[in-house]
């Protein structure tokens, strides 16, 4: 069967341009199915689980029939503040090429503020069922004349308590217009309120549980035991290199511990949880939606509400305690069609909830052996001969071929190319895996104390010792190793730009632009690391002002460029 496409769905030619902008490609399944239905003019009951596109489903269809009267002409009622923004921005930028007012109304936002936005006239109004009350009450919002009436995530209303203010809400609406109803559930409370809000007949739509997650995540699980579960974590993020991964905890201080753990291994990794500062959770959260933050890591209620895009893997660190929360958390990644991956870490004692997990979702959650040492660095050295040969077709390399010449007079020229993958390969991994051991003492204790970040890394190699001691030449090495490393911070200062591979961006074009901005020789220009979403060079300390002052603010390859001094990451 052909795919439908948004074009199938008869949409306004402004409707369509603004979902390509979004680069949506293809509908969801509860988009092909409620669309049209919508669009005839039918009310509307859709079920369809979290992540599969509800709200361009209504959007979609009430922006395409909408008729402009001066008058609200559509109200979209959303259990929460988070949820009615998210749904406000959607609809927005879905009505990017029409001349529809949308705005939000939540309590907690300015009410003098709402009620001149109000004056003004607005066509969909998105809020809270407790503000839109108010708002009424104070005649402020009147829906004499709306077409439209759209109950988002009805289930969670219900379970919040706003049945009776949505019953109030919709007493002031024309009996005249068309409901829609969107729910992740379905429970007989919803169908009642349906039966008596609704025209007599309306359109059912509901998506099967399974056929969103599972045919579009991949879920597998880890055997662990709690002593060893921060390292098989560790080696499944060196393994897979997520983009971006959410990682969830189930307690606060479990948060803490496990971000303690990870930065001390020089993760680019941070924490949500409740006892942080609103301010500081939307700079996390901003950093992470930018791409310049790797892993989150989060509690269930931290993450609530949260949409991010291209969340690559959802880690159930520690596993969850209903199957419920299971397919909430696993809804972050994957969404709308595209691919994801959710591994969870399962413990002896929490094989009974991984079965209940299995059993209820239906989904294929296969069991997966921790990467060993071996395949993450055959995993590395597949990207990273990916990433040689790229640079050897791009051919921008003719001014280290001196250089190159002059080592390769005294050592073997394959000797050479071993020495600098080992060089690239120890400061990307998380550890100097010296040996396959799966029992290493519990990580967040011995790096707890290395608050200084500046001595980190020589540090880590020190606590390293204790493990290996057995093994005096890798101690030494790692001794060379932090001496060298250290050696490096006096004379050189690392720098982290905010532009990387995802803005093709090339070795050639940053030393360019560093070396033209600045004013520098491009010799003070090294260790070029390009990653996905960032990247680090080092620069001579005599430059390195310059540098900062110079290169922060302007575009390369159109994308503005912010560049400060890297605390020490990879
Ligand atoms: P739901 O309300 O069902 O939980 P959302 O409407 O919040 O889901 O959509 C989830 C994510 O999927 C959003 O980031 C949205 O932009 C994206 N999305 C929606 N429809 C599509 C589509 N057809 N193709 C790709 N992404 C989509
Ligand atoms: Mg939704």
């Amino acid at each position: 069967m052909e795919k439908i496409t948004f074009k199938d769905l008869n949409l306004k030619p402004e409707i369509l341009r603004a979902i390509e902008d979004l680069g949506f490609e293809y509908p969801s399944q509860i988009q092909a199915e409620a669309i049209p239905l919508a669009i005839e003019g039918h009310d509307l009951i859709a079920q369809a689980q979290t992540g599969t596109g509800k709200t361009a489903a209504f959007g979609c269809s009430l922006l395409n029939n909408l008729v402009k009267t001066g008058n609200v002409g559509a109200i979209v009622l959303a259990p929460t503040r988070e949820l009615a923004i998210q749904v406000y921005e959607d609809l927005n930028k879905l009505s990017k090429y029409e001349k529809i007012t949308v705005l939000p109304f939540y309590g907690g936002d300015s009410i003098q503020k709402q009620l001149r936005e109000l004056k003004r006239g607005v066509d969909v109004v998105v809020g809270t069922p407790g503000r839109i009350l108010d708002l009424i009450r104070r005649k402020a919002l009147l829906l004499g004349n709306a077409q439209f009436l759209v109950l988002d995530e009805a289930d969670e209303m219900l379970n919040m308590g706003f049945i009776e203010d949505i019953e109030e809400v919709i007493k002031q609406l024309p009996k005249e217009r068309q409901t829609m109803l969107f729910s992740a559930t379905m429970p007989p409370q919803i169908q009642k309120l349906a039966k008596r809000y609704m025209k007599p007949d309306p359109k059912i739509v509901a998506i099967k549980k399974v056929s969103m997650t599972v045919s579009t995540i991949t879920q597998g699980f880890f055997e662990v035991n709690q002593r060893n579960k921060f390292e098989a974590l560790c080696r499944v993020l060196d393994y897979d290199t997520p983009n971006a991964a959410i990682i969830f905890c189930r307690t606060k201080k479990g948060v803490d511990e496990l971000v303690e753990g990870l930065q001390a291994r020089n993760y680019v990794a941070e924490g949500m949880h409740g006892d942080m500062s609103q301010l500081h959770r939307m700079r996390t959260l901003k950093r992470f939606k930018e791409g310049s933050l790797s892993f989150l890591i989060a509690t269930d209620v931290a993450a609530r509400g949260i949409d991010v895009e291209g969340i690559t893997h959802v880690i159930n660190y520690d596993i969850t305690q209903d199957v419920e929360s299971y397919v909430h958390r696993v809804g972050r990644t994957g969404r709308a069609n595209r691919k994801g991956t959710a591994y969870s870490f399962i413990t002896p004692r929490e094989q009974s909830m991984l079965r209940q997990i299995r059993n209820v979702t239906k989904g294929i959650i296969t069991k997966m052996p921790i990467p060993t040492v071996e395949q993450i660095l055959e995993s590395k050295f597949t990207s990273k001969t990916d990433e040689i040969e790229k640079v050897l077709i791009e051919g921008d390399f003719s001014k280290y071929t001196k250089l190159a010449d002059e080592i390769c007079v005294n050592y073997a020229p394959v000797d050479v190319v071993a020495a600098m993958m080992k060089m690239q390969f120890d400061k990307e991994m998380s550890f100097n895996y010296t040996h396959d051991q799966m029992e290493s003492p519990a990580p967040t204790r011995d790096f707890r104390d290395n608050r200084d970040s500046r001595d980190r890394d020589s540090r880590s190699s020190r606590d390293r010792f204790s493990r290996d001691s057995r093994d005096r030449d890798n101690r030494d090495r790692d001794a060379r190793d932090s001496r060298d490393r250290d050696k490096d911070n006096i004379d050189d200062v690392r720098l982290f730009f905010s532009i990387g591979k995802r803005d093709d961006l090339t070795t050639k074009n940053l030393v360019d632009y560093i070396t033209e901005k600045a004013n520098i020789e491009g010799h003070k220009v090294t260790k070029i690391d390009i990653l996905e979403s960032f990247s680090f060079v080092t620069v001579s300390n005599d430059v390195s002002d310059a540098v900062l002052d110079n290169c922060s603010g302007n575009k390369i390859n159109n994308r503005r460029v912010n560049v400060e001094v890297a605390t020490k990451r990879r």
